[in-house]
């Protein structure tokens, strides 16, 4: 579905084929209730009531709310409109975090892989990530994109600062 201009004015598109109404400030789905909608633009990005007199349009569009969204496929391309972060897919099941710590828990928990230096790179791959949205249950599952190629910087962990070695952990490119 295409974009209305009015929604456009207000920073809001329409995404294809979810039919989810993203924030293009935010880079995120929203609840698509006008009531909330009009809660989002005036409290986040402080726009008046007078440009927002067309959102309880909203309704007329038919669109999907972020508790129906599923996460999109993977390695689909990443699209602009939403936040990419970097993160860690799991190298053993279809895990995946943007947190070095909770890879690291990750591995130890469930695939028992408990010391450092035999994490190897076939147990985890840095990849791309974008979601619905973080706030909220709903939306926030990670589906893999093909962003393009940029460098995933690892900062040691507090708990990890007194080894002597580098941590094994190192990055290639999606
Ligand atoms: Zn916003
Ligand atoms: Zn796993």
């Amino acid at each position: 579905m295409s974009s209305p201009p009015w929604l456009r004015s207000l920073n809001l598109i329409v995404s294809t084929p979810e039919n989810a109404l993203i924030c293009t400030l935010c880079r995120r789905a929203l609840r698509v209730h006008p009531r909330l909608v009009q809660q989002h633009l005036t409290e986040a990005h402080s726009i008046s009531a007078s440009r927002q007199t067309q959102v309880p349009d909203l309704g007329t569009l038919l669109l999907t709310d972020i508790s129906e969204l599923s996460a999109r496929a993977d390695f689909c391309p990443e699209d602009p409109s939403l936040t990419t972060t970097p993160g860690f897919a799991c190298g053993h099941c279809s895990s995946r975090t943007t947190s070095q710590q909770l890879l690291r828990r990750h591995l130890s928990s469930q695939h028992n892989i408990k010391h450092l230096d035999t994490i190897a790179d076939r147990d985890y791959r840095p990849v791309s990530l974008q979601q619905w949205t973080t706030s909220g249950s709903a939306g926030r599952q990670y589906w893999i994109v093909l962003a393009i190629p940029r460098a995933v910087t690892l900062t040691p962990l507090p708990t990890y600062r007194k080894r002597k070695r580098p941590l094994p952990l190192s990055h290639r490119k999606c």
